[in-house]
């Protein structure tokens, strides 16, 4: 699909659920794809882009972000303590606070800073073993955490059991969203970007659809 067709699918998606396309950020998730489809994607006006690893974003976003202007990146992945500091100079957001050590290191590093990236806390709506994220049932737990650190979390962020309906689990994360007053919510990807939309989706990532597949 091009860019044009995944536009065309979020404004219809927007206007069945009656909310405003601005109110829905595209995050085109670039990892893995070859350079030359990422500049094809910029050139077509694309500006939020999302990466899934720290690494891989350093090498291929400086030239890009000397070459565009008004790029702007968000990190989808896991984030380890170590790459911290590194991810805080590449990423206006991060979707992918999981846990009370990188809660602990984010809050002293932004300190440091004076400023922070907006912030989703990942959580693991299907209690998947081997998934990353917090629990349903330890969400308000570790939001209040959060807050005791210092950190502005300002939205929820899910990736559905793969074999499963999403839907529910959008729905889910959209109430604990609302519950505790977060106003963002990251979810829908190429398959069920639409879906989530419905549900409140205020991010949707998507990489697959807009790209083509990985290698
Ligand atoms: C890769 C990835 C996506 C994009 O998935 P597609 O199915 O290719 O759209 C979205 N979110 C996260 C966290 C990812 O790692």
């Amino acid at each position: 699909m091009s860019l044009a067709e995944i536009e065309a699918r979020i404004e219809a998606a927007c206007a069945a659920a009656g909310r405003r396309r601005a109110d829905v950020t595209l995050v085109a998730v670039s990892k893995v794809q070859p350079e030359t489809s990422v500049r094809a994607v910029l050139e077509a006006g694309q500006r939020v882009f999302g990466e899934n690893r720290v690494q891989e974003a350093e090498g291929r976003w400086p030239p890009l972000l000397a070459g565009f202007k008004g790029v702007r990146l968000h990190l989808i992945g896991p984030l380890q303590t170590n790459k911290l500091a590194r991810a805080l100079d590449l990423f206006e957001a991060i979707h992918s606070l999981d846990r009370d050590s990188l809660a602990r290191k984010l809050a002293t590093a932004v300190q440091a800073r004076g400023a922070c990236p907006e912030l989703f806390v990942q959580v693991n709506t299907g209690a998947e073993p081997r998934k990353a994220g917090v629990l349903p049932k330890d969400l308000d737990r570790f939001l209040a955490d959060c807050r005791g650190y210092g950190l502005p979390v300002t939205g929820l962020m899910c990736i559905p059991p793969a074999e499963e309906d999403p839907d529910p689990h959008f729905a889910m994360l959209a109430g604990m969203a609302e519950r505790h007053g977060l106003a963002r919510l990251s979810m829908g990807m190429s398959g069920d970007f639409a879906a989530a939309i419905a549900r409140g989706a205020t991010h949707v990532r998507v990489g697959s659809a807009i790209f083509g597949s990985r290698a």
